[in-house]
């Protein structure tokens, strides 16, 4: 299966590639990205096969109706790197809170948050892709707390792939700050920039297609790619779970197969989602995908009113950091999917000129037969992170905001609902701390011993050994330095 252009062709890029070259060069004409061409479609019959496989079995056949030009022994090792995942017989454990609701826990992996799901088998498929092409590259991440720390373990060490993380500083907790800042693996560099997440991310979009940049890369026979979610590679590894975790439900008994479920995920860069978009496109029972944000409300305007507006807006710093996000780069491929590459393009270049869009009233009617939003805020998140805990299920301030679209943008109480967890409660324990005993607790150290108490379990190695870790990446600067410093990254 080819991929092809979001905003349509410009005449010099390729107008359809293939995975691989969509995961090496993750952008197209126009400023956009590589979206598939058809999706694959599953029926009754796949899911039933399905029921009973482990999650790697699900995952090869996936990937394989996507037809990725990726030899079979190398997913084979991608998909092994599950196998480090908390349970490797079960990596995305799902837990009921309340009898039509359903916990799909998707931070099993190493660094503790969702981004590990695709990004642990996208960095053994990146590098395997460029050694045997002999080609380097260079990864340019831009993070608001949870994409850096997994890049950074993903591909710490691998050949052919050197990492650049930019995050912004202040802008995360302290476990996500020291799980990058205190990574030491040669091919591998934190920048940490005076600003808030968009612009670290608009900083990384425009190294992206700055000539200038490319040019010096070139005299180092370095080629640019990027892990952000824009990238494809990852994108593919987010449908899976969706299905598996609707699989799990029939496995338990919960819902019969074929019966629809609403799934509810805590939206930022709307990657997430847009698995759950891709799973119902190929066929997976969804009545409808609930898109929970936090006060960064752009999602929910968008899809109550169709009116996509950044104007006189900036981000406003919340307890769900991953989420304080305006740009959500993933809704591209969702008016692309919809609408096509030529509104898309308008779209989007309206957006990029005017800070705004409008969808007409047909294409607003298409988006809510599929999609309905919420937002909470930060003091209803640390109410519904006390309830849950209330009744034994512990949670992070990303996850809680599923509790609200729950709660509001359910309209048949009879469906049962799979909510995401992204992030476990180790990355945001000050505010969990405070949401359990009303506390202000100022260090994630502290913290996470109070909820370790209270809830008597324990800190994971991975996050307790991080506090006496030596502090290796040291540099924060100005957004107009990031050139310069990567390149002197590059010249070592
Ligand atoms: C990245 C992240 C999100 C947002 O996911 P998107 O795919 O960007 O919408 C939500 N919660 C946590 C904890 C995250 O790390």
């Amino acid at each position: 299966m080819n991929f092809i252009e979001t905003r349509g062709n410009d005449g010099q890029k390729p107008s359809s590639i293939t995975f691989s070259q969509a995961i090496l060069s993750p952008m197209s004409s126009f400023g956009g990205v590589y979206s598939p061409e058809s999706l694959p479609l599953f029926d009754e019959a796949f899911f039933k096969a399905h029921t009973h496989s482990g999650y790697k079995t699900l995952a090869k056949d996936v990937l394989k109706a996507f037809e990725v030009d990726i030899d079979e022994s190398v997913i084979d090792e991608a998909l092994s790197l599950y196998d480090a995942f908390d349970d490797p017989k079960n990596p995305v454990p799902l837990v009921k809170v309340y009898d039509d609701l359903y916990i799909s826990e998707l931070y099993h992996g190493p660094t503790r948050a969702f981004k590990d799901m695709a990004l642990q088998p996208f960095g053994k498929v990146l590098s395997s892709v460029a050694q045997a092409r002999n080609e380097k590259y260079l990864i340019l991440a831009a993070t608001s707390g949870d994409t850096g720390p997994a890049a950074l373990e993903t591909f710490k060490n691998r050949d052919n792939v050197q990492v650049v993380c930019l995050y912004p500083d202040g802008g995360t907790s302290d476990v996500q700050r020291l799980q990058m800042v205190t990574e030491d693996a040669r091919n591998l560099k934190v920048i940490g920039i005076h600003g808030d997440f968009d612009d670290a991310q608009s900083a990384l979009k425009s190294l992206l297609v700055s000539d200038v940049f490319k040019e010096a890369l070139k005299a180092h026979h370095i080629s640019l790619s990027a892990a952000n979610s824009v990238n494809f590679g990852r994108i593919i590894f987010q449908t899976i779970y969706h299905i598996y975790s609707y699989l799990e439900l029939v496995r338990i008994g919960a819902i019969q197969m074929g019966e629809k479920v609403y799934l509810n995920v805590p939206s930022g860069n709307f990657g997430n989602a847009l698995g759950g978009y891709y799973a119902y496109k190929m066929g997976l029972p969804v009545k409808q995908i609930h898109i929970a944000s936090n006060n960064n409300n752009v999602l929910t305007k968008f899809i109550s009113t169709g009116h996509y507006d950044l104007r006189n807006i900036s981000v406003i710093p919340t307890t769900s950091p991953a989420m304080d996000i305006l740009k959500s780069s993933n809704i591209e491929r969702i008016l692309f999917d919809l609408f096509g590459a030529e509104r898309t393009r308008e779209l989007m270049l309206q957006l990029d000129t005017e800070k705004f869009y409008s969808l007409n009233e047909e294409e607003l009617i298409q988006i809510q037969s599929i999609f309905s939003a919420d937002f909470c805020s930060d003091e209803e998140g640390l109410a519904y992170i006390k309830k849950a805990f209330d009744v034994g299920y512990l949670m992070c301030p990303h996850t809680a905001t599923c509790f609200k679209t729950y709660d509001f943008c359910r309209e048949d109480k009879s469906i049962k609902t799979i909510a995401y967890s992204t992030a476990e409660w180790t990355k945001f324990s000050p505010v969990i701390a405070k949401a359990l005993t009303g506390e202000e607790v100022e260090h994630d150290r502290d913290a996470l011993e109070m909820i370790a108490k209270k809830a008597n379990i324990h800190i994971p190695k991975q996050i307790s050994e991080l506090f006496s870790k030596e502090i290796t990446q040291k540099i924060v600067i100005d957004k107009q330095d990031i050139e310069k410093e990567i390149l002197n990254f590059l010249n070592t």
